[in-house]
C-alpha cells in the first residue's frame, strides 16, 4: 500500500518537493486527519518524510496529492 503511494508520487515528498527514498525514510500522512474521518486509502494518504510530517503537524499545513501528467510536471489537485 505505502509503496504504492511512494510510487505514484514518484518518490517525492509533496511538502519539501525532494526525493523520498527507501534509505531515507518516509512516513504516511492522511491527507484528511484520522480524527476528522479520513481513512487509509489511497486517495487520502501520502508519503512523507517523517521532519516534514512534523512540520505538516506542528504548522497545520495543507498538504495535496501530488499527481503526474504524462509530461513529468508536477500538478496539485
Ligand atoms: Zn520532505
Amino acid at each position: 500500500m505505502l509503496t504504492r503511494i511512494w510510487r505514484s508520487q514518484r518518490g517525492i515528498c509533496p511538502m519539501c518537493k525532494g526525493k523520498t527514498t527507501k534509505v531515507i525514510k518516509w512516513n504516511p500522512h492522511y491527507i484528511k486527519p484520522k480524527h476528522l474521518g479520513g481513512q487509509y486509502t489511497f486517495s487520502n494518504l501520502v508519503v512523507l518524510h517523517p521532519d516534514c510530517r512534523r512540520q505538516v503537524y506542528s504548522l497545520n499545513i495543507n498538504i495535496t496529492k501530488l499527481c503526474y501528467k504524462s509530461n513529468d510536471r508536477i500538478k496539485e489537485v
